[in-house]
C-alpha cells in the first residue's frame, strides 16, 4: 500500500491496531468479560464487528463459541487471517473483508455480537451506527451485546496554564497578533489527559446509551446538566468522558475513561470556554449540551455548549473534526 492508500484506510496500518492492543484497560476488559463468561458462550454463534486484527474474535474463540463470524473492511483484515491461521482458530473463525452494511455474511443470525466502537467523546467517528444496523440485521431476538451499555459524563476544570498555551497563545505571536485564529482554536475540543485535581465540580451525567435497545436518532440529543463546584476556583473548560460496561455479565466487567481513571487511549475531551468563569463551593452550573453529527460530513460532530453560573452566560459552538488530538 502506499501512504495515500493508508490514509482512505486508516486502520490499515499496525501501528494504530498496537496503541489498541497496548491499551490494557481497553483491551483487558473486553477479555475479562468474555473470558469469564464461558458459560455464555459455550456453543454460541458469534458476530465480531469490526474484528480489526481478530483479537475480539480469538477471546470469544476461547470463551468456547462454537463459530465466530469476524467482519472487518480494512486491509488489516489481511494480517488477522493470518493471525487466527497462526494460532490455531481457523476452523472456529471465519473472516469476512467488506463493510458490514454492504456485505452478506455466512450465518445470518447470531447468539452474540462483540464490538469496539467506541471514539473519542465516545461517538466522535465512532461506528456505534454499524453495530446498531449489525444488532437489527443479525441479533437473534434475546441475543447479548458486549458492551450493553455507555455513559457520558461532564465536569468542569481548572485548566489556566493549559489554556494560555494553547488558546491565549494565539494572542501574541513572536510579537504579533493571531487572535484570529484563537477563535477557531477554542471551537475544537482537545482530546487530552486531564488531572484529577484539575475538576473543580462533581460530575454530571450527560447521557446513558443502552446498546440493546437504541436507535441511530439517541445519537443526536440536547441534555441539560447542573455542576456543583466542590471548591472556590476559576473554571476555563468543560470536560467530559465515558464509561462501557458489560452489564450482561454476571460480574458486570466496566471501564472508565474519566480523569479519576486509568489511562486509555481515548484520554479526556476538553472544550475551552472564551471567558473564565469564577465559581464558589457548593455553586451550581448549569447549562445543556446538544450533540449531532454534522450535515455536510456526518464523520464531524458539532457540539453546543450553552451554560449559565450566577449573572454569567454563554454559548459556543464546537466542532469536532479530527484535528485535534494531542
Ligand atoms: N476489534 C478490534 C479493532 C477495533 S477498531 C480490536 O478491538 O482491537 C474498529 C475496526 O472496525 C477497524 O479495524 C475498522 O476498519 C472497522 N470498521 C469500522 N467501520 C466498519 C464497518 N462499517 N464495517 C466493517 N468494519 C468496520
Amino acid at each position: 500500500m502506499t501512504s495515500r492508500d493508508y490514509y482512505a484506510d486508516s486502520y490499515a496500518h499496525f501501528g494504530i491496531h498496537e496503541e489498541m492492543l497496548k491499551d490494557t484497560v481497553r483491551t483487558g476488559s473486553y477479555r475479562a468479560a468474555i473470558i469469564q463468561n464461558p458459560h455464555l458462550f459455550k456453543d454460541k454463534t458469534v458476530l465480531d464487528v469490526g474484528c480489526g486484527t481478530g483479537i475480539l474474535s480469538m477471546f470469544a474463540a476461547k470463551a468456547g463459541a462454537k463459530h465466530v463470524v469476524g467482519i472487518d473492511m480494512s486491509n488489516i483484515i489481511d494480517q488477522a487471517v493470518k493471525i487466527i491461521e497462526a494460532n490455531g482458530f481457523k476452523d472456529t473463525i471465519t473472516l469476512v473483508k467488506g463493510k458490514l452494511e454492504d456485505t452478506e455474511l455466512p450465518i445470518k443470525e447470531f447468539d452474540i455480537i462483540i464490538s469496539e466502537w467506541m471514539g473519542y467523546f465516545l461517538l466522535y467517528e465512532s461506528m456505534l451506527d454499524t453495530v446498531l444496523d449489525a444488532r437489527d440485521k443479525y441479533l437473534k431476538p434475546g441475543g447479548l451485546i458486549f458492551p450493553d451499555r455507555a455513559t457520558m459524563y461532564i465536569a468542569a476544570i481548572e485548566d489556566q496554564d493549559y489554556k494560555e498555551e494553547k488558546i491565549n497563545f494565539w494572542d501574541n505571536v513572536y510579537g504579533f497578533d493571531y487572535s484570529c485564529i484563537k477563535d477557531i482554536a477554542l471551537r475544537e475540543p482537545l482530546v487530552d489527559t486531564v488531572e484529577l485535581k484539575a475538576v473543580v465540580t462533581d460530575p454530571c451525567i450527560l447521557k446513558e446509551i443502552n446498546i440493546t435497545t437504541a436507535k441511530k436518532e439517541d445519537l443526536t440529543f440536547t441534555t441539560p446538566f447542573r455542576l456543583k463546584s466542590t471548591r472556590n476556583d476559576y473554571i476555563h473548560a468543560f470536560l467530559a468522558w465515558f464509561d462501557v460496561s458489560f452489564d450482561c455479565t454476571h460480574k458486570k466487567v466496566s471501564f472508565s475513561t474519566g480523569p479519576h481513571a486509568k489511562y486509555t487511549h481515548w484520554k479526556q475531551t476538553v472544550f475551552y470556554t472564551p471567558e473564565t468563569i469564577t465559581i464558589g463551593a457548593g455553586e451550581d452550573l448549569t447549562g445543556t449540551l446538544s450533540c449531532a453529527p454534522n450535515l455536510r460530513n456526518n464523520r464531524d460532530l458539532d457540539i453546543t455548549i450553552s451554560y449559565q453560573c450566577g449573572e454569567f452566560s454563554d454559548s459556543v459552538d464546537y466542532k469536532m473534526n479530527g484535528s485535534n488530538r494531542i
